[in-house]
């Protein structure tokens, strides 16, 4: 059997950030990097922007180029889904049967898209939006479509939505929540984004539940609503979230928490010498009041990568980072910073008319989240003020003349 010092499992942006910052700190021994999809790591936010769009080629969404892997003796194994840990033996094995040993492991295999349950869910003409793969079978089916049906008004959703209506696609998003991006924003921003895309075209239905799909030789045809309606479809493209790949490290011991596995501020699991780490990893953040979270944005697997690097090469630091994202639809581009939920008061600064402003979280006075739409000075001069869990008069913040950074205490 191999041994390496570290395996990977999982190739995405948590597991080739683990690489790559373990050779940054110093890291000599071996790594192995085994990841289920057949490219090398590439960036997945694109898929639903710029890629999806034909704008970006796909060599350049690339974490590295191909021969950065071989420079730093990261030993590459794709196309090999990992389905066994045993923690006892350090022994990973993957779906054909082969195993490997290790030394450490940092399981950074993320989540595979969410399904939908309901009746007519293995009709051909569903889509989702997670891997390269999913996007190549659904930009070939684009060509020929004319109706598409977006189940999930989040983020996903909302992007792939506005690709689509730029190419003239009539587009019906399907949110079953009472507004868009209900889990991830306040309601100024939901509603803003709704106008946005009903401006464009984009039929916008929330407070909707799906209870099945129908088809026509075995293609779908239509989404079926609670009550009777049935919304025609010649595609549907399914955006309802992700469920975390742990399966194998629970078997081995690990905990579950809120969908993934539990982790501590080093990022390490309840089984000795895993750790784990990005979309799947729960745990207690600090930004969310100690809440148990799981964070699903590149940042979140960026920073517990680092985390994961330095523990293994003796530079051990908690994971603290401050939460940020970005989502880009239309000529908008949002930007968050902090983490809003739990608040209990919310700061309007610019004017949504003017498609440029943010929306301020306070929690008991406290600035703990910005959304910064086309505002860039706000969400990179904000983001000092929640790392600071800053007490700021609102008045201040309301007002644009204010710059965020002559609020900061000197
Ligand atoms: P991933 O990057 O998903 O990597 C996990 C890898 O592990 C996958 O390649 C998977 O195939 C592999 N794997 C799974 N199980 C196994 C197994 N058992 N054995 C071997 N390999 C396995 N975040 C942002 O911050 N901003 C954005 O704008 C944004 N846009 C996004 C748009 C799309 C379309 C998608 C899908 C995601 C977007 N995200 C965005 C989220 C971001 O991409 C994820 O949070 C990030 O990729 C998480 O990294 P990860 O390493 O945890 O998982």
């Amino acid at each position: 059997m191999q041994r390496f010092d570290v395996v990977i499992v999982g190739a995405g942006h948590g597991g080739a950030q683990a690489a790559i910052a373990l050779r940054q700190h110093g890291f000599e021994g071996s790594i192995a990097m085994i990841g289920e999809e057949p490219e090398l790591p590439y960036e997945r936010p694109p898929l639903s922007k710029d890629y999806l769009a034909g704008e970006k080629a796909f060599e350049r969404m690339l974490i590295r180029p191909a021969d950065f892997w071989a420079d730093k003796a990261v030993t590459m194994m794709p196309s090999r889904r990992v389905v066994a840990v045993d923690g006892a033996a350090h022994v990973v094995t993957d779906a054909a049967g082969e195993s490997l040993v290790y030394g450490q492991l940092i399981w950074a295999a993320g989540g595979a898209a969410r399904r939908l349950s309901c009746p007519g869910a293995d009709l051909a003409g569903q889509h989702k939006v997670r891997t390269h793969a999913d996007v190549l079978a659904l930009k070939a089916e684009l060509e020929t479509v004319r109706q598409v049906a977006i189940v999930g008004g989040g983020y996903i959703g909302l992007e792939t939505a506005a690709v689509l209506a730029k190419r003239g696609i009539s587009v019906t998003v399907l949110e079953a929540m009472p507004r868009l991006l209900a889990r991830v924003t306040g309601p100024e921003i939901g509603n803003f984004y709704a106008e946005v895309h009903l401006a464009a075209g984009v039929v916008v239905r929330t407070g909707v539940s799906v209870v099945g799909l129908e088809g026509i030789a075995g293609r779908v045809s239509g989404v079926q609503l609670e009550g009777g309606e049935t919304v025609p479809a010649d595609l549907v493209i399914v955006g309802i979230g992700i469920v975390p790949d742990v399966a194998p490290l629970l078997a081995a011991g690990a905990e579950s928490a809120s969908g993934g596995v539990m982790v501590d501020e080093f990022c390490r699991t309840a089984v000795p010498d895993v750790l784990a780490i990005g979309d799947l990893a729960a745990h207690a953040n600090g930004y969310a009041g100690g809440a148990v979270i799981r964070l699903e944005s590149v940042q979140n697997a960026n920073d517990m990568a680092t985390t994961a690097a330095r523990l293994i090469t003796g530079q051990p630091q908690p994971y603290k980072a401050v939460p940020w994202f970005w989502s880009n639809q239309y000529d908008l581009r949002l930007q968050t910073v902090g983490l809003s939920m739990g608040h209990d008061m919310t700061v309007l600064r610019g004017a949504p008319d003017n498609r440029a402003f943010s929306l301020i979280y306070l929690k008991q006075g406290r600035v703990v989240a910005l959304d910064c739409v086309n505002a860039v000075k706000d969400y990179v001069q904000g983001k000092a003020l929640v790392e600071r869990g800053l007490v700021i008069d609102p008045a201040l913040l309301v007002d644009t003349a204010v710059p965020l950074k002559s609020l900061l205490p000197a």
